[in-house]
């Protein structure tokens, strides 16, 4: 069984940014994350295609935006910056988890662990995984436990009787279709794209932003080979509209990608055109919990304010939703509650000696 004063479930920004500060202070942090690398909503993908090559590119957030100083300093030699927005706008150089995986540098982290459930014992946190047969195994000890993944999942975890269920239950995530399209340089100058950077918001019904995942500093172009000629080929990303996907959850990944390709052709008015129009090869993926929805701002503030308090047992609550302030979402929100989070416990750690394990 591991053993760590703090045990975070969960190595997306929020989660990594509460777990290196934490250990930044001689606190022994120790990190779980289902995947197999860090990211969460920030994670890149590389697929080994043999005749394409290695495509790489981000899965999640494409962009992000900056406005506080600390994060701001943290990002900015691993981010290009963007021009002509008002608040600071940036882009990952070479793939998004660049960021997570600095983060993760200073901490213990344990990939490929998916926490099933957590029990409250002799005033210490236990987390389970499943075994094999699908039997509950202790996996960790700690005197605190974080859980830094979306509400949703939070409270899947969190038990029956805690008083976070209730201060969850009003906070929920809204889920997005990501298509990423191998695409031949002559089909994406038919298509007659004007993406001036990387990205470009289309705001239709079907499709929220895209960005061109080639395009995006630090990353590469790929080649195809087709019937021994080499095309250049550029990578595009389609971010469907949250209500679209809502009503094709459990559609089949090729007809989303399909129907979103659709979208974008219609879009550019190059409707029936789909004989022309190819791509080479899609990679889809649903996030169940993109983005944090409904009245987040407020109802988050009450979870805030309460997250470390002796009567909730030393289980703490840190992500985006929890971050999120006028003018502060996403990325920056997630790693701004990943910080206030460990300042208030290192602050509680530091004035209990007697709390070690
Ligand atoms: C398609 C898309 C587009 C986006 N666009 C933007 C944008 O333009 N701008 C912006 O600022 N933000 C954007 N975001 C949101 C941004 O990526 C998130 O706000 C941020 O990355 C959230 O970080 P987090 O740490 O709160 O959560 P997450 O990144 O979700 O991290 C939670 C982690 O917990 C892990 N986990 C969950 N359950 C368990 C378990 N039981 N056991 C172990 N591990 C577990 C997950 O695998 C995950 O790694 C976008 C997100 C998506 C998906």
């Amino acid at each position: 069984m591991h053993r760590a004063q703090v045990v975070v479930i969960g190595a997306g920004m929020s989660g990594l940014a509460a777990a290196n500060s934490i250990a930044e202070q001689g606190i022994e942090v120790l990190c779980l994350e289902k995947a197999r690398g860090t990211g969460g909503r920030l994670s890149s993908k590389r697929i080994n295609l043999d005749e394409h090559g290695v495509l790489s590119f981000d899965l999640g957030a494409s962009s992000f935006y900056a406005s506080s100083e600390r994060f701001v300093s943290f990002i900015e030699d691993k981010c290009s910056s963007m021009q002509g927005m008002t608040r600071r706008h940036y882009v990952p150089n070479v793939r998004s988890s660049s960021l997570t995986r600095a983060l993760a540098e200073s901490v213990r982290l344990e990939c490929g662990v998916k926490v099933s459930d957590i029990k409250r014992r002799n005033g210490r946190w236990l987390t389970f995984v499943e075994d094999e047969h699908g039997s509950p195994q202790v996996f960790s000890e700690s005197l605190f436990l974080v859980l830094a993944t979306p509400p949703e999942q939070a409270r899947a975890l969190i038990p029956p009787s805690h008083p976070y269920q209730a201060a969850l239950e009003f906070v929920s995530s809204q889920p997005q279709w990501v298509s990423v399209y191998l695409v031949p340089y002559s089909v994406y100058e038919h298509i007659g794209l004007q993406v001036a950077g990387p990205l470009l918001n289309l705001n239709c019904s079907e499709i929220k932003r895209l960005s061109v995942e080639s395009a995006k500093p630090g990353r590469t172009e790929s080649l195809c080979n087709d019937e021994e000629q080499e095309e250049r080929c550029v990578l595009v990303k389609l971010e469907a509209q949250p209500e679209w996907t809502n009503h094709r959850l459990e559609l089949d990944k090729n007809e989303i990608a399909s129907e979103l390709w659709a979208a974008l052709l219609r879009e550019f008015g190059l409707e029936g055109d789909s004989n022309e129009c190819q791509f080479r090869f899609q990679y889809t993926h649903r996030w169940l919990y993109s983005l944090p929805s409904g009245n987040v701002l407020s109802r988050s503030g009450e979870v805030t304010g309460s997250h470390h308090q002796g009567p909730h047992e030393n289980l703490c609550l840190c992500g985006d939703y929890l971050g999120i302030r006028e003018g502060i979402d996403g990325v920056e929100a997630a790693y701004q509650s990943g910080l206030s989070l460990a300042e208030a416990m290192v602050e509680m750690l530091t004035d209990e000696p007697a709390l070690t394990m």
